[in-house]
């Protein structure tokens, strides 16, 4: 293992957001979106040496992309261009007060195109931390293998391996999450899922204590459970540990459970405790959703100090 503390790897996504609704000519803006960039940006921001590994278009959206992750300090490095495929694309129209997700091109996109091949130099590179996430291995067939062999390649070389299970329902069902996902849980350190998810990394219909039990029987140290405005649970042999949310006003949730999953990263390789761990976790998730947009809102390092008080 080198320099690196945390690598990553996923699509990313060009997200164009109406501010209002279309129809009454709500003005677009261009943002990068996707979930490992988002948790990338708030490692990077935090001070800590991250990088993004994948696959964008030659084109200008992928260029974008790259330009938008280098100038939050995430390395690029080892990212692919693909002069063949497109860059997948998000398009989010608020509507009211929520933003509402109205469309994806994704589909044979540059992104979902990764490969082993793709990923080979960045492991090689070595970090301390490999993070990954339960939508890539739903983009494609290759970006799937491409998934179990980087989680099983950085568990060999003794990195923390963090799955992160984020289920997206409009690329996989349950059934087809739960095939895939329960078999890399088993080289994870790390698992984080909402309530609703866990099950998608054991048996189907187990109950959360018995996910869990599976989990740490299997070697996973920490299964975080997100709760929304309710904060999260905690579990490692030793027991369960709440942690409360942040008492804010939440204006855009979107990126909370990646601020979430950042922070604790962040803690872990700051050398905290479980407790500071978590602290930092729900802090990092509470400054995600006070603000708006998917990882703007993520706070640098001496900002992390402003919701000491709550
Ligand atoms: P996801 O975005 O994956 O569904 P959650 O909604 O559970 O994840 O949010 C992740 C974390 O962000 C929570 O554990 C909590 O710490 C924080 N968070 C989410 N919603 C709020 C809120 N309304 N107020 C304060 N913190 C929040």
């Amino acid at each position: 293992m080198t320099g690196l503390d945390l690598l990553t790897f996923g699509e990313a996504l060009v997200s164009l957001r109406a501010a209002g609704p279309l129809a009454a000519g709500g003005a677009l803006t261009m943002h990068l979106a996707g979930a490992e960039a988002n948790v990338a940006i708030g490692l990077a921001r935090l001070g800590h040496r991250t990088a993004w590994a994948g696959r964008v278009s030659e084109d200008e959206l992928g260029g974008y992309v790259l330009r938008e992750l280098r100038a939050e300090g995430v390395g690029v490095d080892h990212v692919t261009r693909d002069p063949e495929r497109p860059a997948g694309l998000m398009f989010l129209e608020r509507r009211t007060a929520d933003l509402t997700r109205v469309r994806y091109h994704r589909a044979g996109s540059a992104g979902s195109a990764l490969s082993v091949e793709d990923l080979r130099p960045a492991l090689a590179a070595g970090a301390h931390v490999l993070h990954l996430t339960g939508i890539t291995p739903a983009l494609s067939d290759s970006a799937r293998e491409a998934t179990r062999w980087a989680a099983e390649t950085a568990s060999r070389s003794g990195a923390l391996v963090c799955l992160d299970v984020n289920h997206r329902a409009r690329l996989w069902t349950r059934d087809a999450a739960r095939a895939v996902l329960t078999p890399l849980a088993g080289y994870a350190s790390v698992v984080v899922a909402s309530e609703d998810e866990l099950e998608l990394v054991g048996e189907p219909g187990a109950d959360e204590p018995a996910v869990v039990a599976a989990l740490l029987d299997r070697g996973v140290e920490t299964v975080l459970v997100t709760l929304g405005a309710d904060g999260a649970r905690a579990y490692t042999r030793d027991g369960v540990r709440e942690a409360a949310a942040l008492p804010v006003t939440a204006v855009d949730t979107v990126g909370a459970g990646d601020a979430f999953t950042a922070g604790y990263l962040s803690g872990h390789l700051d050398g905290l405790d479980l407790a500071g761990r978590l602290r930092r976790a729900v802090t990092l998730g509470a400054f995600a959703v006070a603000g708006h947009g998917d990882w703007e809102a993520l706070p640098r390092r001496d900002e992390l100090s402003l919701l000491d008080d709550l």
